[in-house]
């Protein structure tokens, strides 16, 4: 493990403040800073970054921590993963052995140069002509040129045990291909092992940084599933990895294509849109829109024709704008797709359907003008019903305004009339709002959603008087090293086992010398365990006593505390809310 001295350097040199910029759109509170809370989705900010100490809290969803922490969970990387990330960074060689306390663990760059060396194989495998399926596809049944399939570095799975004796051949274990999902171990066989894609065209996933993090592999022949995905590996995420963002991450400032799987995606590349990403067999969830929003600032919407496609584009709409992305429709006339419109019309036809790409409004207007007759007046009444509701799903104001105004224009109602329907749905949803966050405390009172420390339930008053502990140690150095030599302290006081395990890390960090900040605790415990030992230093650190007696009074209740009493779980409830308004 790396000592303190390097992490040290390494936290200075990466300030948290520039570091979460590049992620998060942040405004200043006073000393601090805020933004919306990249790790949950968000209306309002409560994503909080505090400079001068080096952490970022937040209070929605409880994630916390410093900046490699942040780092942890922004990119997906373990520890030491991170340290990695942030030393290349500032530009701090980090030395070579530092490694050696994950001797077993398969970690990402392993994950990712096996893959490396996979896609090389089934590149080969594409080209040569002992095995000519694959490459025989691609180029009569898709139409791509030798100049698309060398870009994306197609390749051909064969299948068998060719993969298994290349990696083989390379040094990697079974294991470590297995860990990559490249390798299957068989049910029938004793040690015996099988490619996992067989028979396919493969597809290699890059991240936007050009690794092979995972592939998808399409059936040639008959059979199940015809799309195979990796499974998740420590370098791949499917719900924030967006295929092709590698090359598209240059062209897309002004406006990202999105599309339904990679073969559409190939095929707009190959057509002259390098812009275009796709999702990979699942729908667009609010993490790829975050990464998408890093990288541009509108959307086009581009999905199958079919039911299916137009429902994910509805709920993509949602998830774009929610992160404050301008999202667009494509609809593609007299095709099944994009790819089958472009082979029938030309790339500047759809570059035309691009320029006139719909707003969810226009679109979902256009639906409901489809549906009735507002001829009619009974038509007109429905469709008015509809437009309301649409309308009110807006959060801008000015934005629910003019559309209002259009409308009312458009079916000759008075925007009086129209603005208070409007109104009234909004208040409707607001209370249904306010509802379910109140159903959500109720629930998080219950422990259900306590996964840090589930043992806080039931020991109420032990463990705020433990997090009182905990979050003097963190702040005061003096304070914990007198407590620890004077034996005040130790781990059989603590009720709850989180708290207990943090105590321990934190007295042999002190007893070997080390300062127990959150750069060294990173390396013990998860980005959602930093959250809660960062939010304990917070809470501590905004009062002004912090000193040896409060320690003293929190032992004696630990002491003598609820052993005797258990809380009844309306004491609980009641404590915790009143905790949770206090905020
Ligand atoms: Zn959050």
């Amino acid at each position: 493990m790396l000592n303190q001295t390097v992490i040290e350097e390494i936290k200075t040199r990466n300030n948290i403040e520039d570091v979460i910029s590049s992620y998060v759109r942040l405004s200043r509170a006073g000393k601090d800073l805020k933004g919306l809370c990249p790790f949950h989705s968000e209306k309002t900010p409560s994503f909080h970054v505090h400079p001068a100490e080096g952490y970022f809290h937040c209070f929605g969803c409880g994630a916390g921590g410093d900046v490699i922490t942040f780092v942890m969970r922004a990119e997906n990387l373990a520890y030491p993963e991170a340290l990695e990330y942030l030393a290349k960074r500032a530009g701090i060689n980090l030395p070579l052995d530092y490694k050696d306390g994950r001797k077993g663990e398969v970690d990402r760059s392993t994950v990712t140069a096996m893959n490396k060396e996979a896609a090389r194989y089934f590149h080969a495998c594409l080209m040569d002509e002992k095995t000519p399926a694959g490459l025989e596809y691609l180029q009569k049944k898709r139409g791509f040129s030798t100049a698309l399939i060398r870009r994306f570095g197609l390749g051909y799975a064969p299948g068998g045990w060719g993969l298994c004796n290349h990696l083989k051949a390379k040094g990697y274990s079974y294991e470590q291909m297995m860990a990559a999902n490249l390798v299957l171990k068989s049910t029938k066989r004793e040690n015996s092992y099988y490619d996992v894609f067989r028979d396919r065209v493969m597809v290699p996933i890059f991240d936007p940084a050009g690794n092979v993090v995972a592939f998808g592999g399409r059936l040639l022949g008959d059979g199940q599933p015809k799309y195979l995905n990796s499974s998740e590996t420590a370098a791949f995420r499917k719900s924030k990895t967006l295929f092709a963002l590698n090359f598209a991450k240059d062209y897309c400032a002004e406006r990202m294509i999105l599309c339904e799987g990679y073969m559409d995606a190939m095929a707009l590349h190959g057509a002259g849109f390098p812009s275009a990403v796709a999702t990979l067999g699942t729908a667009i969830t609010s993490e790829h829109a975050r990464v998408m929003s890093r990288y541009t600032k509108s959307v086009v919407i581009c999905y199958d024709t079919d039911e299916a496609g137009q429902k994910a584009a509805d709920k993509a709409f949602r998830v774009l704008s929610e992160v404050g992305l301008e999202a667009r429709i494509l609809r593609v006339e007299g095709a099944k797709d994009p790819d089958e419109f472009i082979k029938k019309s030309g790339a500047p036809a759809f570059a035309r359907l691009i320029d006139k790409s719909k707003s969810r409004f226009e679109f979902k207007l256009e639906k409901i003008f489809s549906k009735y007759d507002v001829a009619t007046v009974d038509g007109k009444i429905k469709a008015l019903d509809e437009i309301s509701a649409l309308i009110a799903e807006f959060p801008s104001s000015v934005e629910r305004e003019l559309y209002i105004a259009a409308v009312s224009k458009k079916l000759e109602v008075a925007q009086k009339a129209l603005t208070e329907d409007v109104e009234r749905i909004l208040r409707k949803n607001r209370s249904r709002q306010k509802r379910a966050y109140s159903e959500e405390i109720l629930r998080k009172t219950e422990g259900y959603a306590d996964r840090v420390n589930p043992q806080v339930m039931g020991n109420v008053a032990s463990a705020r008087a433990e997090e009182a502990i905990l979050g003097i140690l963190l702040l005061r150095e003096d304070v914990a090293q007198r407590a620890l030599k004077e034996g005040l302290l130790y781990p059989e006081l603590f009720v709850t086992d989180f708290n207990k395990r943090v105590f321990s890390r934190i007295a042999e960090l002190t007893a070997e010398g080390q300062t127990p900040d959150t750069g060294l605790l990173g390396a013990y415990f998860t980005p959602e365990e930093m959250g809660r030992i960062v939010e304990m230093r917070l809470a501590r650190s905004t009062l002004t006593d912090n000193g040896y007696a409060v320690l003293t009074t929190c032992v004696d209740r630990l002491k003598n505390g609820e052993k005797k009493s258990e809380n009844s779980p309306e004491d609980i409830r009641a404590i915790i809310e009143k905790k949770r308004k206090g905020r």
